[in-house]
């Protein structure tokens, strides 16, 4: 689901939509209540339109940081069958290797 379409949907203050992400879940909680605040009354446009902008500059930040952690979940999946290997070799690399793996350098 595009950012737009969450946009429209949170504007209609429909439900949570299922199957978003966590970026796209706070997006779409974040845009539901700004609208609803400035429906109401609690909030002026101006403040509304800044933290919009705010709301979706997190966004960006959110999805990149969810992109890189899958994609970090994704090279260790594909790594672990070396792992075994590289604990069964005492060489200089491996045991460096192993000791950035485990937090311990
Ligand atoms: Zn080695």
């Amino acid at each position: 689901m595009s950012a737009l379409d969450i946009e429209k949907l949170a504007a209609q203050g429909a439900e949570l939509p299922d199957k978003l992400n966590g970026a796209e879940q706070l997006l779409f909680l974040s845009l539901r209540n700004l609208y609803s605040a400035f429906r109401s009354g609690k909030i002026p446009k101006d403040i509304a339109k800044i933290e919009k902008t705010r709301i979706y500059r997190e966004y960006e930040q959110n999805s990149l940081n969810l992109k890189c952690w899958m994609s970090g979940l994704e090279k260790e999946r594909k790594l672990q069958h070396m792992t075994q290997e590289i604990k069964a070799c005492d060489c200089e690399i491996c045991v460096k290797y192993l000791r950035i793996l485990e937090g311990i350098e």
